[in-house]
């Protein structure tokens, strides 16, 4: 790229990433060791993911089957058999001084995926994703990467299986990549080989470059202008979360903009993200390919997944679900996208809908339960093993036995806070709608005991009903129907 100061409006902004996720399995990817983060440091560990000198691999068929359900989720080329490559580096982390990793023939190949941003459906290409082993994790003591005491190696993470899936350079901002996480994790969590709640399960490598396009328009950039133009790029690592890749981008994006408008070269390096600083870090140029030296990994044989693809099942997606729900239960579109934003979320609200009216049930689980457990910083795995607890809380609205204020004020509330069954606290706060002759006997004290609201009644001031019908609301404690009360007392008082 020229060192000339250059037009800000004939700019634009290429982005390609490198995903690394975490594959939620219970073991590791080439060892038998737990993949429990909770353990104590250093726990879960054996000779094989330490790195001892004749430690033998054997690769974990979950890990497996998990980033062939990726490729399947991506429409990615699953080869006939796929093979594992040595990548040789030197850190503290990594205890072989190698990772096995993936190399030019990986698991997945050539897929894709659109996500919705901005009103809009955009699409990017996924070169790759390759398995590979997570290597330990380092704690920086009194200061950070650049600046600690003293640092502590963890080698329970090494050998966590992880996928790294690769995009084409086909971002244009850094909304985009936010936008295209979410939907990654998103299908990750569906197809149940991703923990997006567990700390660093996602962490992002991403690479930006200004391009100049005087003689392109923006939309026209494809892989030919990019080796033309073969802009310099930084890759910002130590991203781990959709909100840090947008932040580091920006600034990474802003960096790289006044300094072309200034007319001084972009360097090609990687840098480091300071989330608390937010801003980006040179920490050294660039690693190149061949300094890694890749070799086959000769203690693990070439493995055939030919078949897998066709044995592996995996479920509906969050957005062909999105559709259907919308077609099948006549929901909105926002109610649909809602109860779709997670497996369980949508696999529950189906449950309560095959039971009730699916008004009702969106209603229940898409409003009522995700706003109070949202409101309480709690997700709807938290409460898997009360579905049915739930469930009843939707029947007693469904009957008629309870009103939905009650339901949801009352009831739910105490079920989140306090782990009680409905049942229970419809009887404790005596909130079973009082009908028949409960009601009566409260419309006939209430008339009894007021006999100047009964004679403005009766001179027309017919405000005076709204004073009885919340007397009768007090002596029932607000468990009968105010409408039916309001038509008993003037039954009543027509006599
Ligand atoms: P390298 O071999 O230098 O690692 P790759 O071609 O393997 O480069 O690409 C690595 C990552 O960099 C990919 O995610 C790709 O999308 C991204 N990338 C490639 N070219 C550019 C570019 N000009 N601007 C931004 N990202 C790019
Ligand atoms: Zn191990
Ligand atoms: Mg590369």
């Amino acid at each position: 790229m020229t060192a000339q100061a250059v037009e800000t409006e004939d700019l634009a902004t290429v982005i390609g990433l490198e995903v690394h996720v975490q594959l939620e399995t219970e073991t590791k990817i080439f060892c038998g060791c737990s993949t429990d983060p909770s353990d104590e440091p250093n726990t879960n560990t054996c000779p094989v993911c330490l790195g001892l000198p004749g430690a033998l691999p054997v690769v974990n068929e979950a890990a497996v089957e998990a980033a062939v359900k990726v490729g399947k989720a991506v429409d990615a080329t699953i080869p006939e058999e796929t093979t594992f490559h040595r990548k040789n580096y030197y850190y503290p982390d990594l205890p072989k001084n190698f990772q096995i990793t993936q190399y030019d023939d990986p698991i997945c190949q050539d897929g894709e995926l659109a996500f919705p941003v901005g009103g809009e459906r955009r699409s990017v290409d996924i070169r790759r994703a390759h398995l590979e082993e997570d290597p330990g994790s380092l704690q920086h003591v009194g200061g950070g990467i650049d600046t600690a005491d003293y640092t502590l190696v963890d080698y329970n993470r090494a050998g966590t299986p992880l996928m790294e899936v690769v995009t084409e350079p086909d971002f244009r901002s850094p909304g985009e990549v936010r936008a295209f996480l979410a939907k990654l994790t998103e299908v990750l969590e569906y197809l149940g080989v991703f923990d997006a709640g567990r700390d660093g399960s996602l962490r992002v490598d991403a690479n930006l470059s200004i391009v100049d396009m005087s003689d392109v328009a923006a939309d026209e950039i494809d892989a030919s202008v990019l080796e033309d133009a073969d802009p310099n790029r930084t890759e910002v690592k130590n991203i781990s979360s959709h909100r840090g890749a947008e932040k580091a981008l920006t600034y990474e994006e802003t960096r790289q903009r006044n300094a072309i408008k200034r007319g001084r070269a972009v360097e090609q390096e990687t840098r480091h993200w300071d989330e608390s600083k937010g801003v980006t870090l040179s920490m050294r140029s660039k690693e190149e390919e061949k300094d890694y030296r890749y070799f086959r990994e000769a203690d693990l044989p070439p493995l055939r997944v030919a078949d897998w693809k066709e044995r592996l099942e995996i479920p509906e997606l969050p957005d062909a679900r999105r559709e259907r729900f919308r077609e099948e239960y006549g929901l909105s579109a926002e109610a649909a996208s809602k109860l779709t934003s997670t497996k369980e979320v949508a696999d529950f609200f189906e449950d309560v809908a095959s039971e009730f009216d699916a008004d009702l049930a969106a209603t229940w689980v898409a409003d009522e339960l995700l706003g109070e457990l949202n409101y309480r910083d709690m997700q709807i795995t938290d409460v898997a093993d009360r579905f049915d607890e739930i469930e009843r809380l939707v029947e007693l609205v469904a009957n008629d036995e309870i009103t939905a204020k009650n339901a949801r004020e009352t009831v739910l509330r105490g079920m989140l806070d306090d782990r009680d069954a409905p049942d229970e606290i419809v009887e404790r706060e005596g909130l079973g709608k009082t009908s028949g002759d409960a009601v009566r006997d409260a419309v006939e004290a209430a008339i009894d005991e007021n006999p100047d609201a009964v004679s403005d009644y009766h001179d027309g001031e017919d405000g005076a009903i709204n004073f009885l019908v919340g007397q009768v609301m007090q002596k029932t404690g607000g468990s009968a129907d105010p409408g039916d009360v309001n038509r008993r007392l003037r039954e009543e008082l027509a006599r």
